[in-house]
């Protein structure tokens, strides 16, 4: 096992609805450790180049309008295999699917509004971390 780093995202939905805790408490009690995190509006021009790799998709625009309809926390999650890690304790995008004591199958309201955000790959993580962190701001 190698301690890895992965970006995370609590995303509008679960921020309107006050789940920041909650959803810290599920990552925190999957053995991850939140080494970096803060609160903040994302501008259009952000989300469009966060979410880029999905600019074809159908979905684009209105994942995009969902992203800065609120207030969104994005943190650095550190721990052993931490990026598949946080996406077994997300569960699958559409919580419809999502496996039970996940994130999204408790909290997620849709594919599109579904409570979180984590990276998919350790090169995305990296790239995704600095994107929104510098790294005097990750403090194990
Ligand atoms: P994320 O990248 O947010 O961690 P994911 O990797 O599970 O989620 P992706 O396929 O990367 O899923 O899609 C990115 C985001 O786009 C999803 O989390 C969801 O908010 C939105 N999305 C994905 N598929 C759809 C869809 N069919 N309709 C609406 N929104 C979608
Ligand atoms: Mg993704």
């Amino acid at each position: 096992m190698s301690v890895e780093r992965t970006l995370s995202i609590i995303k509008p939905d679960a921020t309107k609805r006050n789940l920041t805790g909650l959803i810290n408490a599920k990552i925190e009690n999957a053995g991850l450790k939140i080494i970096a995190q803060k609160r903040l509006q994302l501008t259009r021009s952000m989300a469009e180049t966060f979410y880029e790799i999905h600019k074809e998709r159908p979905f684009f625009n209105d994942l995009v309008d969902f992203m800065i309809s609120g207030a969104v926390v994005v943190q650095v999650l550190e721990g052993d295999n931490a990026v598949k890690l946080n996406r077994d304790v997300m569960g699958s995008t559409n919580p419809d699917d999502a496996e039970e004591g996940t994130i999204r199958k408790e909290f997620a309201e849709s594919i599109e509004a579904n409570s979180v955000h984590g990276s998919d790959s350790l090169e995305n993580a990296q790239n995704e971390i600095s994107f929104f962190f510098a790294n005097i701001e990750l403090v194990n």
